[in-house]
């Protein structure tokens, strides 16, 4: 905060980005929960604007808060972390702070989102216009999900934030989809068509400012100059909106935009130990160090300028897919056979359909027996339960050590040793039998006898 003061004299605000990366244990998600809680009272002594787009802010990532932050665990996300999110809302609410939800990957979107709803219900939050949700440009569903927060805004009376970011985690969704056996993938595999959806979303929020105050983050000239040029024709207010760009990034774009344009700019920086840099290190190597990143192309002097300039909407007019050929889906990666299909389980379609499925099969009793070519001999038929619940799902018949000897010969030695085995078994069993009958019968002839 004290490095800050000097960008702050020159107009710009600040958030602070708490740095951790997924809590692994429970005791993780309550030291990021009470560094979150300390942070929001350190920051606090900061926000004497009266107005939270004048005050600094927080971001926070619900995935430090749970160490279960997954659609497996969605009862126990609903019952623990809303109200640790609940709680520094609260107390953000309390020091006139923006409080802003990161965007992570999206196989936790819809859980966010159903997090977010239960905490921004909270009527103790009412006139409280901080609360801030980010969504990424780059994800297929992102204009949906504006549609979604301006609906539940409306609905709850309420204003909120929004940070519209292209999105941090690309190779990682593109991998996951791959290595998961996915139809497609979660987000856009062109990068023309993220710059693409993030200016159509960026009108989408220019149009829900009595709603939703929009932070445009990014450090692309061309994306940053459409966007005053569609504040300008909607006739928005340079101070209905802010741009935010990553501390160290995108200075000079930013710095014309405050003093030449009177624009609102915030700076997202990050706070924390050095151990707890290092994902978000790798996150911003990987973007910039991709060929086609704004910041890696103007700093590159063998790409001409109208490279570096070129309008995203004229390259995905000209293009026949929107879907990026070169990336292979799942399906697609071993050229010369398909790929199995794979199922989402964070998915509701996904698991609604597997559902479906097993649905029919959870009355059934299965009658489990080794596959042979004839009759199971001398196995015992044994009862199976459910190790959960103790309840009988079947029976299983093994087989008996006569038929395992004569498989492994079978393989071993051939069809005809094996064959002799059996025969040979069959007819000790055979003999055995009748030897056993008669003796039986003998001592019931003696035992009436007498
Ligand atoms: C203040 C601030 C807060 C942020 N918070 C978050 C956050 O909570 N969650 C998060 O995920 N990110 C966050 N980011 C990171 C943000 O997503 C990236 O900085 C942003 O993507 C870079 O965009 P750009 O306009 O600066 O650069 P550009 O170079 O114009 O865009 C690069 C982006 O394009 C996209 N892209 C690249 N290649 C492809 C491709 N082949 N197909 C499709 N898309 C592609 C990727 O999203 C990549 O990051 C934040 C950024 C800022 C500035």
């Amino acid at each position: 905060m004290k490095r800050a003061e000097e960008l702050e004299a020159k107009g710009y605000t600040y958030s602070y980005d708490m740095l951790g990366e997924a809590a692994r244990t429970e005791a993780d998600a309550r030291r990021y929960h009470l560094s979150y809680s300390k942070a929001i009272t350190a920051i606090a002594a900061a926000a004497t604007k009266g107005d939270i787009r004048s005050n600094p802010g927080i971001s926070v990532k619900l995935s430090a808060l749970h160490p279960r932050y997954e659609v497996a665990k969605r009862d126990r996300v609903m019952e623990e972390l809303v109200p640790r999110v609940r709680a520094l809302a609260g107390l953000a609410k309390a020091a006139g702070l923006g409080f802003n939800i990161d965007a992570e990957e999206a196989d936790r979107l819809a859980l966010s989102l159903e997090v977010i709803e239960a905490v921004l219900a909270d009527s103790a939050l009412k006139g409280w216009d901080g609360f801030g949700v980010v969504v990424q440009a780059y994800g297929r569903r992102a204009g949906a999900v504006l549609d979604w927060l301006y609906a539940l805004s409306t609905r709850l009376d309420r204003k909120i934030m929004v940070r519209l970011v292209k999105g941090a985690y690309w190779d990682a969704e593109v991998k996951r989809a791959q290595v998961l056996g996915l139809d497609s993938f979660p987000v856009f595999t062109r990068k023309q068509a993220t710059d693409v959806s993030y200016i159509a979303n960026a009108k989408k929020l220019l149009g829900m400012t009595d709603r939703i105050y929009p932070q445009f983050a990014g450090h692309n000239a061309h994306t940053v100059a459409a966007i005053l040029d569609l504040a300008q024709t909607a006739g928005i207010g340079l101070r209905e909106f802010e741009f935010q760009r990553l501390h160290g990034m995108g200075e000079r774009l930013h710095d014309l935009v405050l003093a030449d344009q009177g624009a609102r700019c915030r700076i997202y920086a990050p706070v924390g130990a050095h151990r707890d840099l290092l994902a978000y290190l790798v996150r911003r190597l990987l973007e910039n160090g991709a060929n086609s990143s704004f910041v890696n192309q103007i700093v590159n002097e063998d790409v001409a300028p109208e490279t570096v300039a070129a309008c995203p909407f004229d390259y995905m007019e000209q293009v026949s897919s929107i879907a990026n050929p070169a990336i292979l889906t799942a399906a697609e990666l071993f050229w010369e056979r398909r790929n199995s299909k794979g199922f989402d389980l964070t998915d509701a379609a996904d698991l609604a359909a597997i559902e479906a499925a097993r649905a029919p099969h959870e009355t059934v009793l299965f009658d489990a027996r080794p596959r042979l070519a004839g009759s199971v001999a001398g196995g015992q038929r044994l009862d199976v339960r459910n190790p959960a619940t103790g309840e009988r799902v079947g029976n299983l018949l093994p087989a008996a050590a006569v038929c395992i000897i004569a498989l492994a010969m079978l393989e071993r030695d051939g069809l005809w040793v094996a064959l002799g085995l059996a025969a040979t078994v069959g007819a000790f069993v055979w003999v055995g039998g009748i030897a056993y009958g008669l003796v039986k019968s003998a001592i019931f002839v003696v035992m009436n006898a007498f």
